[in-house]
């Protein structure tokens, strides 16, 4: 799949407040995924993922517990448009966006491993389970984990509270999938 495809898309009414699509970052080849909920105002100025606050947050913390998540893994989020206001993406906006995009992302890259970070992510694409912060789960071939959004993390204390509250799952995910 091709990111300009994906920056031309019209397919939902996101696309009439935004600037562009933001399109997954990484290398669209790797399977171990990391899935957020929609751009923010920094990543819809820039047109790239997870490049805001929240995206540092994660790129620092992930650092420390060995991972580089632009060579690592294939960046995403639930919706490729921002929302207006930073609202959270409505359920015909997701559904919208995963049946265009991320639908055809997992096809693609076949994930074996995948970080939901929020739980507009997780509510999404596992409804009937209840994973919560830490939590991980098997689920049709693939390791699903979940994290608080990176966004919580900065409104709960940052580097402090994620030095107790993030790294050791951080730590836990990335030795999963180094094993592979
Ligand atoms: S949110 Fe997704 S489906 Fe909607 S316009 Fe943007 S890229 Fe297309």
């Amino acid at each position: 799949m091709n990111r300009n495809e994906i920056v031309e898309c019209e397919e939902c009414e996101l696309t009439e407040t935004c600037r562009m699509p933001v399109p997954y970052a990484g290398r669209n080849e790797l399977n171990v995924f990391i899935i957020g909920e929609a751009p923010g105002r920094e990543e819809d100025e820039k047109g790239k993922p997870f490049v805001g606050e929240s995206g540092k947050a994660l790129k620092k913390a992930a650092f420390k517990a060995g991972i580089d998540i632009w060579k690592d893994c294939h960046i995403t989020n639930m919706v490729k448009c921002r929302p207006p206001g930073n609202r959270t993406p409505e359920k015909g906006e997701l559904s919208a966006c995963f049946s265009k995009w991320l639908g055809r992302e997992f096809v693609e890259s076949n994930p074996k491993h995948a970080l939901l970070l929020g739980k507009t992510a997780a509510e999404t694409l596992l409804p009937f389970t209840s994973i919560g912060h830490g939590g991980k789960l098997k689920l049709k071939g693939i390791m699903w984990y979940f994290l608080y959004h990176p966004s919580y993390w900065l409104r709960r204390g940052g580097d402090v509270w994620v030095e107790d509250n993030v790294l050791p799952y951080l730590r836990e995910w990335g030795e999963a999938w180094k094993q592979r």
